[in-house]
């Protein structure tokens, strides 16, 4: 049997699969020498004192298509091949950045709130909402998911911009600088990976080019938003929606930003469905067996893929 080291959640499916061929310790529970492969998460990641501590250790399988909580390329330095879940997801994280945003512009939290609270009967209809229909949308992030999302909002008849370090081969506007696409735009959409290089992208002077009729989305990473800034925008007015996934240090979400009422907030949940999750775990696990097999595996992360 090889020792597995798993840090966060598996599911049961995921622990079945795996338990026949690895010896599954916990964190509180392993012995490093003889640690050859880890199953994590793209929030708890692998951290890099752990990580070098472990000397026999080949593989490291993200359950997540982000992986920022691992230092891939210091793992790939070290011959440890970094793989994660890429693909499966996106058709999730793409219905859930268009549930958020349909949700700032109609007011579905706000709405549902005067029928249960029975301010209908009393004050009567609520006030009007705004049409998502024929916006201007800016993806921040053009990959996998941004591409998914694009194709989710065909129906509300967008017209997209997109901006990300280098100009795809699609018919959307390109920006090469967010400002002026925040600009340009009246939803800015996040989906760019986490990690240094995107690290407060979203900083106050691109919220306040996306300006007082302008809505944020933020499936990404909490780290890709100034959240600070993000409050202050929205509580003055310089900003005038936000629908956020993720959050700078999650799961603590600030008081300032969950007594505002012109959000919508979820708690990480934009690839958590049953059926996305199962889909994950699976390639987690193939990943993790695969390697075991014949040393190979099918999803590498590009600083891996050389290995
Ligand atoms: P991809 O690698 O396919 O796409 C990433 C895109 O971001 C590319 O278009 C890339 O283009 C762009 N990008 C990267 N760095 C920058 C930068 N510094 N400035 C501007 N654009 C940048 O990734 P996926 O679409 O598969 O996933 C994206 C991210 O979504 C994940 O890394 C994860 O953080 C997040 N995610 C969140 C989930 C949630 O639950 N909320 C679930 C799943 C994913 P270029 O290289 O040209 O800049």
């Amino acid at each position: 049997m090889t020792d597995l080291l798993q840090i966060g959640g598996i599911t049961e499916w995921m622990r079945e699969r795996l338990s026949p061929v690895f010896n599954i310790h916990q964190l509180d529970d392993f012995d490093a020498e003889s640690i050859t492969h880890i199953v994590t998460n793209g929030h708890d990641g692998v951290p890099h004192d752990l990580m070098t501590s472990l000397s026999n250790l080949r593989m490291i399988s993200v359950y997540g298509v982000g992986y920022d909580a691992v230092d891939a390329n210091a793992a790939a330095e070290r011959g440890i091949v970094v793989t994660h879940t890429p693909n499966v997801l996106n058709n999730e994280v793409a219905t859930t950045a268009v549930l958020l945003m349909l949700s700032c512009y109609r007011e579905l939290v706000r709405d549902d709130e005067y029928v249960r609270s029975g301010r209908w009967e009393v004050e009567g209809n609520a006030p009007l909402t705004r049409s998502a229909d024929n916006q201007k949308i800016g993806i921040l992030g053009l990959g996998r998911i941004g591409q998914a999302i694009v194709d989710k909002l065909e129906p509300w008849a967008p017209e997209i911009s997109y901006h990300t370090r280098s100009q795809k081969d699609v018919p959307y506007r390109y920006f090469d600088n967010l400002v002026e696409m925040a600009e340009h735009v009246d939803v800015l959409i996040c989906i760019t990976p986490g990690g240094p290089s995107t690290n407060k992208l979203v900083n106050a002077e691109v919220l306040r080019a996306l300006g007082a009729g302008g809505t944020l989305i933020n499936v990404s990473r909490g780290s890709v938003v100034d959240e600070t800034a993000l409050i202050n925008a929205l509580q003055n007015d310089e900003l005038g929606w936000a629908g956020l996934d993720v959050f700078e240090d999650e799961p603590r979400v600030p008081k300032a930003l969950r007594e505002l009422s012109n959000v919508v907030l979820l708690p990480h949940a934009g690839s958590a469905t049953i059926e996305t999750r199962s889909a994950m775990g699976d390639l987690t696990v193939d990943n993790l067996l695969q390697h075991l097999k014949d040393g190979s595996v099918i999803t590498a992360v590009p600083e891996c893929r050389d290995l």
